[in-house]
């Protein structure tokens, strides 16, 4: 009966390797791997050289300018949002679609010019404030009518 004995070795063997899979798997979901934490740090960061924005987990050491995945620049820096646009009567009001804008700050950083939107010319500001709940409900609806 040889071969039923090296039969049930192999199945041994093989329970053995799936138990090992099993809890590298665990151990690797545990610590790091894919968590919530590491997915809520990626973070809005912006192109300088071809404006595209894109998502990057920050990691330690990393220091910007950062290389961009699209034109491979060491140019992307994080980026604020302005949810603000300009209406036909000149007036701001809040979008939905935020504009992605680099402090001039971040890009030199003895700098003390003012940031302002390409996109709309309203200042733009670290961490800047989105517009109030009403005006981006206001936005919501406009862009529901369309
Ligand atoms: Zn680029
Ligand atoms: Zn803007």
């Amino acid at each position: 009966m040889q071969d039923a004995k090296s039969g049930k070795d192999r199945i041994k063997i093989i329970v053995a390797v799936a138990i090992f899979i099993a809890a590298a798997g665990f151990a690797w979901y545990q610590f790091g791997g894919e968590s919530d934490y590491d997915r809520s740090v990626i973070r809005g960061y912006l192109c300088n050289e071809c404006q595209t924005p894109f998502d990057h987990t920050p990691k330690e050491g990393d220091i910007e300018p950062l290389k961009c995945p699209n034109c491979k620049a060491m140019a992307g820096y994080q980026a604020e949002l302005c949810y603000w646009t300009k209406g036909p009567d000149g007036q701001w009001k809040a979008k939905l679609k935020p504009t992605y804008v680099i402090l001039k700050q971040r890009i030199d950083h003895t700098s003390r010019e003012q940031t302002y939107c390409p996109d709309c010319g309203h200042e733009v500001v670290g961490h800047n404030p989105k517009p109030s709940d009403d005006e981006m409900a206001a936005a919501e609806a406009e862009a529901g009518k369309r």
